[in-house]
């Protein structure tokens, strides 16, 4: 699991402040030099970790903590409140339309888990009890095609495609329609992805979200890339303004910066995490959770 470095070494840190009883300044000063250096290590954007660690300090460094009966308690409890504060605060849910159907346009880069995570996301809101369709627009890939319509089989959930010949514009009005008459009440669009961002991509997005004005445009990304994962998140959130986030991949051993670094720089939430290849594995992104899982 993503986290696991970082957790030991906040962990390693949080034991030896606790052993010490009373706190000085000091003591609460080189802990957070550690918190700080764990971070780094992790890959957290450099300018998250300064502003989160200045953030702590303001709060933790003063006679209200220090005087406290349990010191090093009070500084715990406070990283780990700033520490779900950087990861979104409350769980964000996606937005669901009045009327339905609610469309949610999958939106990424290739190889980030976008068709898994359109399954993943069909099955969970079909264990809630809606009907989910899944939309077929990546017309550059007819493997693409092939595999949503595996999904679809494998979970027993309706897919709409009309092959690679089509305008992915037209593809995805013609699946709000089908939606209406079916009476699917999510529609979940699988949209084409590059491996590099380039305007033409962009372009044919953004005529997707004008066409069908979907109430929610969520980007995939891959943890295990990193800082890549933030910048692309970056040019997303720019060029099309995207609602939420959809992180994969947490199960990996990727060091975790991406997951803490990427609400904080794009002012998106990450609302759904992927933690396998298995289409049971969808976890919804709680952010006090996963500073529990990393604080222990
Ligand atoms: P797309 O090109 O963005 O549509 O990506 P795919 O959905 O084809 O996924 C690319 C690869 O990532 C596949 O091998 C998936 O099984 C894998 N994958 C997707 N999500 C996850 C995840 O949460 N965890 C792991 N371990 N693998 C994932």
């Amino acid at each position: 699991m993503v986290f696991e470095g970082l957790a030991e070494k906040l962990q390693d840190t949080f034991d030896k402040l606790r052993g010490k009883g009373k706190l000085s300044e000091e003591d609460v000063k080189s802990a957070l030099k550690e918190v700080r250096m764990s971070l780094l290590e992790a890959d957290v954007n450099y300018r998250v970790v300064k502003d989160f660690i200045n953030n702590i300090e303001e709060r933790a460094v003063g006679e209200e903590v220090m005087e406290s009966l349990t010191p090093a308690q009070q500084v715990i409890k406070i990283v780990k409140e700033e520490l779900t504060e950087l990861m979104g605060g409350e769980h964000q849910e996606i937005t669901f339309a009045d009327s339905p159907p609610t469309v949610i346009m999958l939106v990424g880069l290739q190889g980030s888990g976008k068709t898994t995570s359109a399954g993943k996301l069909a099955n969970h809101f079909k264990k809630e009890g809606k009907s989910p369709l899944l939309v077929a627009a990546d017309v550059y890939r007819p493997a693409a095609i092939d595999q949503l319509e595996q999904l679809g089989k494998q979970l027993d959930v309706d897919v709409f495609q009309m092959g690679d010949e089509n305008d992915p514009v037209d593809i995805v009005k013609g699946a709000v329609s089908s939606a209406r008459s079916h009476d699917n009440d999510i529609v979940i669009v699988d949209t084409a992805g590059r491996l590099h961002i380039d305007e033409e991509l962009m372009d044919e997005l953004s005529r997707i979200k004008g066409a069908v004005d979907p109430e929610e445009i969520m980007l995939v990304v891959d943890a295990m890339t990193g800082q890549d994962a933030v910048n692309v998140a970056e040019r997303f959130t720019e060029q099309l303004d995207i609602d939420g986030m959809f992180m994969t991949k947490l199960d990996g051993d990727a060091r975790g910066g991406a997951a803490l670094s990427i609400r904080e720089v794009t002012g998106r939430p990450i609302k759904y995490a992927g933690v396998g290849e298995k289409l049971n594995q969808l976890e919804t992104f709680h952010p006090d959770r996963m500073a529990s899982r990393i604080l222990g």
